[in-house]
């Protein structure tokens, strides 16, 4: 063995997935990007996202499982929780008591969504208040073309679904900037205070109408055509949820066409190969699930957030209709022997900010799916740091299944940092390793990841399910 031979065998190197994948692989990568880019189209908010999932889960033939009171070995199922959660199940051949493997993913993204009371008149312009919603940087977010996603009752009490911006002779919507020729004061400002928060009001209107004893005519306007379209009248607004995103649909980026370019790829590229991933489970040995949770964004908090008892009440009724009962014992083993990926993005290694990277344990866009031990801030703060058993295993059937894949984290030490679902996962007893795939300009309006990280992401959750 030559000196370099034996380096090559003694060392740790990462190499870019383009370079390593087969043409089989290739093809089925760029086939799967596609399908993803319409994926993304089609789900913009996390309740679009619910939809999508259960119209792929049918087609697949998962049934909903309120229609079955036995499972057995095969049975494919899903639970909606509140139309903006989803837990999908494949039952496996093994006692269940053994533990199931769990995938789950997030499909709220950050965004700007409706105050209350949101629509107000100034300088003859209608305009919607807006609260931000998880980590944004808010100057990305004026004179971006602008689609409106959401529901709200009418005033019969029907729910109506609003999605304006997307169709081609759509109007959009945008938040206006300063010119520069006026933005002295603002230029000097801090980045976090260059665009304020109560500032990011989105333009609907400007054309007053002739109107006797009404002072704001362009609400008055907006009022009207709102109330023709959907029913609906200003006090609607009260209970509704809606959504303003980015218009623009989801393209290929690069010359090679190498990167998928995107509004909400955080968390969206992981929840869609977990889907594919459970679509693509036959009677696995293990239970497989997959979860898509919302609100991980704002801390995985709320009903149908990853702290949710939802899960462990779906996991309950899963081994009750397989079993026939399930005892807190049942249950407890069940959660303990169970393993799970947490299907989250990280932070690509950007060429434009080297700095913030500690290059050896950054991961890259284009080097396959990361496995992170753990995230966190300050010290591993808020992570669940996965424990060396687990960490082994995972790694090792990723090997043994061709899936090439990367380590990461979410930045060097103490440049910042984040969470993600895994530590709540953590809190059951189970264990947990994040799993995502590498993206660029994350939280914005636009962000980017490499085709064959979406593809190795897919490989990975295919063969966890698999053993
Ligand atoms: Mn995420
Ligand atoms: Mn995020």
């Amino acid at each position: 063995m030559t000196d370099k031979e034996l380096y090559e065998s003694l060392s740790y190197e990462r190499k870019n997935a383009y370079l390593k994948m087969t043409e089989a692989e290739k093809k089925e990568m760029w086939e799967m990007s596609d399908s993803y880019r319409t994926f993304l189209d089609k789900g913009k908010t996390e309740r679009e996202c619910v939809r999508e999932a259960v119209r792929m889960a049918q087609e697949a033939g998962f049934v909903d499982i309120d229609l079955l009171d036995n499972l057995k070995p095969g049975d494919k199922v899903y639970k909606i929780n509140r139309n903006k959660n989803i837990f999908m199940a494949v039952i496996g051949s093994e006692d269940i008591r053994k533990g199931i493997n769990i995938a789950g993913a997030h499909i709220d993204s950050p965004r700007l969504d409706l105050k209350q009371n949101p629509l107000y008149e100034s300088m003859d312009m209608a305009l919607l208040k807006t609260h931000y919603y998880g980590g944004i940087k808010k100057y990305q977010w004026p004179t971006v073309p602008l689609a409106i996603h959401g529901v709200i009752y009418d005033t019969e009490g029907k729910q109506r679904e609003i999605v304006i911006g997307e169709e081609e002779n759509d109007p959009v919507f945008v938040i206006s900037d300063l010119l520069p020729h006026l933005a002295k004061d603002q230029m000097v400002k801090k980045m976090t205070e260059g665009i304020e928060g109560e500032n990011l009001n989105v333009l609907i209107g400007g054309m007053p109408i002739e109107a006797e004893d009404v002072k704001e005519t362009v609400k008055f306007s907006v009022l009207k055509m709102l109330n023709a379209r959907y029913g609906i009248t200003e006090e609607s607004f009260i209970s509704a949820e809606i959504e303003i995103v980015p218009a623009q649909k989801a393209k290929n980026v690069g010359l090679d066409e190498s990167f998928v370019g995107a509004y909400g790829q955080d968390d969206r590229v992981c929840a869609y190969t977990t889907l594919r991933g459970i679509l693509d489970v036959e009677t696995p040995k293990t239970t497989a699930v997959a979860i898509l949770v919302d609100k991980e964004e704002i801390g995985s908090c709320g009903n149908t957030g990853a702290q949710s008892a939802f899960m462990m009440m779906a996991i309950t009724e899963l081994i009750e209709k397989v079993n026939g009962k399930c005892s807190l014992t049942d249950l407890n083993k069940t959660i303990s022997n169970s393993a799970c990926m947490s299907s989250d993005v990280s932070a690509a290694s950007d060429p434009n900010y080297p700095n913030v990277i500690e290059a050896n344990n950054a991961c890259y866009a284009g080097y396959g799916v990361a496995l992170m031990k753990y995230t966190g801030a300050r010290g591993k703060s808020e992570t669940s740091d996965a424990n060396s058993e687990f960490v082994y295993k995972i790694g090792k059937i990723m090997n043994e299944n061709g899936v090439i894949w990367q380590t990461g984290e979410l930045g060097k030490v103490d440049q910042g940092g984040g969470g993600t679902i895994a530590q709540y996962v953590a809190n059951l007893n189970m264990d947990v390793i994040d799993c995502g795939v590498p993206v660029l300009s994350m939280h914005s309006p636009f962000e980017v990841v490499a085709k064959s990280d979406i593809y190795m992401a897919y490989r990975a959750y295919v063969a966890f399910y698999k053993n």
